[in-house]
């Protein structure tokens, strides 16, 4: 499938041996599900010198599922949800009858109580009595009548919608958890795309109608689940691209892509201590973009490079844990909105689907913290991490019998989160003016385009950047914007 070109390249440092440059017409680098759903696109509409490059041991990026002593673990809980056919419509094709539909349940503990979330009026009033509710109420009241006229921050877009007091209970806590920086620093883009077209008043029609034609993003109670985890989905991806005549290399870091004048040319590839030389028509990148920027050479100017470092990305940390019990909890996941405990969620995987335990006796959790890289915390070792994870675990009392640790690992995922602080606009119009000046270059998915994506997000940009290759037209920044 691939052109060999015998000539050998010596490349940088010594300790990299030289290698064969090959030819593709396409490369993607990142095989996560943005840039497989791009490549599988690719090779159905019968293009077949498609290469992936991947730096994990494992497709899926993000979304993958990770197996441990016989049970499947999800990294955070990926439910597919879309509003967008040509992606359900994918993730049918793929999976057909191991894609389960589930039903959702999901709340939060605060304050020693659990509250249904999406919030439902009779619970969250029971829940915090009639004073505070009557707090809310009246403030929720002023937003209206006296709402903040700047939206700027994430503070003030909930605060107008939900009232102050309602956001100080039930968004404060756990949204600076998630981004380590105060509400009043988050830029209200975040909630705009996150919590789209929610207000109060949506939120208590929703609770008191039935269940019928819920608008907003955040309402939906039931969901999509592969039988093993999201993994499941892009690894077939994965396998498919392979069976069509593509190439997905695991184990492949991206280096550096080699640019002449607007084209980039080649990149290299670091993969066993090796560095090869891959040549291309058209390049897609899933890459974080902070990092494709520094990638290319010869080098950005100054200021891209400095609008690229003030892209800053959150990190997450996953400790997965198997305990001996039968009957755990109902929901699929819980948010701790607790300021004392680091925890912020945590996920109940055989409730997601029953196939990702193994036997009828074991619970396995996810338990959730968010952190920066390199912070004090991504540093505890894992066996720290999971003591913590268990004790605060505990304090919840979410488990009435008696529970055993079995085993348990953690995964630190690095830039899970882009960070839309004050900057972030001015930073990503300077590095997209940069990349733009690349005529065979498109960067998707999460982390390349730098936005709050979920999975069908990333998988449609992988669809479009496809087609743009094929002679389409698509402008996938009109995507989740
Ligand atoms: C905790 C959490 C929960 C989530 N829950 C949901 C949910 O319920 N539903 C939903 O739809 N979405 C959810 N998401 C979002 C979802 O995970 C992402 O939208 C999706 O994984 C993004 O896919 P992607 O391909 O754009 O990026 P990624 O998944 O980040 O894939 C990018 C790939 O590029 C690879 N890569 C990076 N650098 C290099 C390099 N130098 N060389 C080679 N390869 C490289 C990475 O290893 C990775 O495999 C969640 C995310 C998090 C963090």
């Amino acid at each position: 499938m691939v052109k060999s070109i015998p000539k050998m390249l010596k490349i940088g440092s010594d300790k990299f041996e030289t290698k064969t440059t090959q030819m593709a017409d396409v490369i993607i680098l990142g095989a996560g599900p943005a840039g497989l759903s791009g490549g599988y696109e690719l090779v159905k509409r019968n293009n077949k010198h498609v290469f992936l490059f991947e730096k994990d041991g494992q497709a899926g990026g993000i979304s993958k599922t990770i197996k441990f002593r016989g049970c499947f673990f999800d990294l955070g809980g990926h439910r597919f949800h879309t509003d967008l056919p040509e992606v359900s419509g994918l993730w049918e094709e793929i999976l057909g009858k191991d894609f389960l539909v589930r039903k959702r349940l999901s709340r939060i503990y605060y304050k020693n109580k659990f509250f249904n979330y999406p919030l439902t009026l009779a619970n969250a009033f029971f829940g915090l009595g009639i004073l505070e509710s009557l707090v809310i109420v009246s403030s929720y009241l002023k937003s209206k009548i006296l709402p903040s006229k700047n939206e700027k921050t994430m503070e003030q877009w909930v605060s107008n919608r939900f009232g102050r007091k309602l956001f100080k209970t039930f968004f404060k806590t756990y949204t600076e958890k998630v981004w380590g920086i105060p509400c009043d620093k988050l830029s209200s883009d975040w909630s705009a795309q996150r919590i789209k077209n929610l207000s109060l008043f949506e939120a208590i029609k929703n609770s008191v109608l039935p269940r019928g034609k819920v608008k907003a993003k955040t309402l939906i109670d039931k969901f999509y689940y592969p039988k093993y985890g999201p993994g499941m989905m892009y690894e077939e991806m994965a396998r498919k691209i392979v069976e069509y005549g593509g190439e997905v290399r695991l184990d492949s870091s991206v280096r550096e892509l080699i640019a002449e004048g607007s084209e980039i040319k080649s990149v290299l590839i670091e993969s066993d201590n090796k560095m090869g030389r891959y040549l291309a028509k058209n390049f897609i990148s899933t890459i974080p973009v902070n990092q494709l920027v520094k990638m290319i050479s010869p080098g950005a100017d100054k200021h891209v490079i400095e609008a690229a470092d003030g892209l800053r990305y959150r990190s997450f940390i996953s400790v997965s844990v198997i305990l001996k019990c039968s009957n755990s909890f109902p929901d699929n996941w819980i948010y701790v909105h607790s300021p004392e405990i680091k925890l912020g969620r945590i996920q109940n995987f055989r409730n997601w689907s029953p196939f990702m335990v193994d036997e009828e006796n074991k619970t396995t959790l996810g338990l959730e913290y968010f952190c920066n890289e390199n912070d004090e915390f991504w540093k505890m070792s894992d066996d720290e991490m999971i003591k913590l994870g268990l004790e605060e675990f505990a304090k919840l009392n979410l488990i009435a019998e008696k529970w055993e640790f079995l085993d348990g690992f953690v995964v630190r995922i690095p830039k899970a989160y882009p960070v839309y602080d004050s900057s972030y606009i001015k930073n990503m119009k300077i590095v997209r003016k940069y990349l733009d000046t690349f005529s065979n270059l498109q960067t998707i998915g999460r982390n390349g385009m730098f936005r709050y994506n979920n999975m069908d997000h990333s998988v449609l940009s992988g669809l479009w950047a496809a087609r743009n290759v094929l002679g389409e037209k698509n402008d996938i920044w009109d995507i989740n914007d």
